[in-house]
């Protein structure tokens, strides 16, 4: 059995993160444990590259959800990245930090230190921003000596312009930097790009720290539980090419598995519902009646059109064309190879009285075929994809069985708050009349998805619930919260309730859904986790 003082499970965007701060310290010994390859996979470092990596065996974990009338019983695709960076390595590369009433709603729950003025720091110190009119609490220089590169879209054209130009006369403002204060309008989207690479957590914050001596890095190895000693946190189990093994944690096991991973592994190690532990025959350690509740995700309805008379990407992903593309790429760091999720990003406010947007949507300058995300069309096509920022609807993520092995079952709950059926609705119809508004008018059209017979709410509802999925967002599956709180499995220093020595650090922890994608945030988190763990230590 081998020994170390801080274990880290999980070698996502999260645990990148901590393993290099918390390796900083060369008094102490680092171990990162992932379930997945260290080899990675060389359209993860592309940055169109990730449409196609979604369903890749050895860099998701394949996971589909629980079929829900609510989404027309089906069994979504729900990708969680494996391996090193986990699902940084194929995310979409959007930087969205959420907005400050975000923050400040956190605080306001009672997780004490997380406002938005308090969190800034925290996001400064985790990206290295060099696109243009960046705000003032950007993260540049000192502030971020090892951060995540960020920068702005390059692909640009005529079809991208001309969806600017419409959203402003839609009233949208154009936003020079949607991740200051203000969040409201139209932007070119920041992606985590350094030139034409992608800017994940592995080449971020792991490959600058994996040659200190304190860090051992262990792949390939699935974490089977975490171990205690009465209830202090004392290391964890693992299987690695079919053997099982301990590592012992002398100071603290930090948890950083992801939404899904760390309320399974939590679960599996006896904390959680009571009756979720009692049917899938675990005993019971802590009877923690959050973990795995309250997950949370972004629901995305993606629409497109035909296009004439102007390029699309469609038309650039095959053949001669294809070629010309790579040549830019490889030339300029230009082209469509450098596309990835929304090209263009808006945040729009659904209805009067709301005190900041509740809808994002974006454009892609190409369309995919029916079922088969990552393969273009070959007519000329765009795309939008839209959804509610703040979903009112939850679910749970349950172990079944007491075999490490087997998949957790995911439900969502997405569309069940009739809220989030509203404001969806609304932002469909808001697209529509984005793409009909001029200079597009005149090249965008007919629409393709939903299609010209979805015109009533019901109808424009029913193709969502049986055609929408997952913006990949999953988070609070083991959420922080104050005192007092039932469903806190955190306290507001990521310690888990009624435990020693154990830490949740990713995606779960968050107490509520950010108005954003998730990447930046859980940066922000693991940055602040870091000094967090480092003071509890030191105390
Ligand atoms: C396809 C896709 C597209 C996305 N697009 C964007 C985007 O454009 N912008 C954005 O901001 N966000 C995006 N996201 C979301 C964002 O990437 C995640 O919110 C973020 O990476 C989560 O970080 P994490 O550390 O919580 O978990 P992860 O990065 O998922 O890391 C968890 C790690 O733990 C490992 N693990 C799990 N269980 C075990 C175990 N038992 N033993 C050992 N290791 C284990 C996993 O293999 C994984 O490496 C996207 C996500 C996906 C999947």
């Amino acid at each position: 059995m081998s020994q170390t003082d801080l274990l880290i499970v999980g070698a996502g965007s999260a645990g990148c993160l901590l393993a290099n701060r918390l390796s900083a310290d060369p008094s102490l010994t680092v171990t990162l444990v992932e379930a997945g390859g260290a080899g990675g996979h060389p359209l993860s470092r592309l940055p169109a590259g990730y449409s196609r990596l979604m369903e890749h065996s050895d860099l998701t974990w394949g996971y589909r959800t629980a079929p829900d009338p609510a989404t027309a019983d089906r069994a979504i695709l729900f990708p969680r990245g494996r391996g090193l960076g986990g699902s940084s390595a194929i995310n979409g590369l959007m930087q969205v930090r959420g907005q400050a009433a975000d923050f400040d709603g956190w605080a306001q729950k009672g997780c004490r230190g997380w406002s938005y003025d308090e969190v800034v720091p925290y996001f400064q110190r985790t990206e290295r921003y060099d696109g243009p009119d960046g705000d003032a609490s950007r993260g540049r220089g000192a502030k971020a000596a090892t951060g995540v590169a960020v920068t702005q879209v390059v692909e640009r054209g005529p079809l991208l312009e001309g969806f600017m130009t419409a959203a402003q006369r839609l009233g949208l403002p154009y936003n020079p930097d949607y991740n200051g204060p203000v969040q409201d309008g139209v932007a070119w989207t920041q992606q985590t790009r350094q030139g034409r690479w992608r800017s994940g957590a592995k080449e971020a914050f792991l490959d600058p720290a994996s040659r200190r001596p304190n860090l051992a890095i262990i792949t390939d190895a699935v974490v089977t539980a975490v171990t205690f000693e009465d209830r202090r946190a004392s290391g964890i189990a693992l299987r690695r090419a079919g053997r099982e093994e301990r590592i012992t944690a002398r100071r603290a096991v930090i948890l950083c598995a992801g939404a899904i991973g760390t309320p399974q592994l939590l679960q599996l190690s006896g904390i959680g519902p009571a009756e979720v532990l009692a049917r899938a025959g675990i005993p019971v350690l802590h009877d923690s009646p959050g973990v795995g509740r309250n997950l949370t995700d972004h629901y995305l309805m993606r629409m497109a059109w035909r296009v004439r008379g102007l390029p699309t990407a469609n038309e650039r992903s095959h053949g001669l064309a294809l070629v010309r593309e790579i040549a830019r790429w490889a030339v300029k760091g230009e082209g469509i190879l450098t596309c990835s999720a929304g090209m263009i990003t808006a945040f729009i406010r659904s209805r009067e009285g709301l005190a900041s947007p509740d809808i994002q949507a974006v454009v892609a300058p190409g369309s995919w075929r029916e079922g088969r995300f990552g393969h273009l069309e070959d007519e000329p096509g765009v795309s939008m994809g839209v959804w509610q920022h703040r979903p009112e609807s939850r679910g749970e993520v349950e172990i079944t069985s007491p075999d490490p092995a087997a998949a957790p079952r995911i439900r969502p709950g997405y569309l069940t708050a009739e809220e989030d059926r509203r404001a969806l609705v609304w932002g469909m119809r808001f697209c529509r009349r984005w793409a009909a508004t001029a200079p597009l008018d005149a090249h965008v059209g007919p629409e393709a998805l939903p299609g010209p017979a979805a015109e009533s709410d019901e109808e424009l509802l029913a193709v969502a619930r049986s055609r929408g999925s997952t913006v990949y967002h999953p988070c609070c599956s083991a959420r922080m919260g104050p005192d007092g709180d039932a469903m806190a499995v955190l306290d507001p220093e990521l310690r888990v309730r009624g435990l020693d020595r154990l830490y949740v650090a990713d995606a779960s922890a968050f107490p509520a859904m950010t108005s954003g994608n998730t990447n930046a945030t859980v940066y922000m988190l693991a940055e602040k986790a870091s000094d967090l763990i480092a003071g509890h230590l030191a105390a």
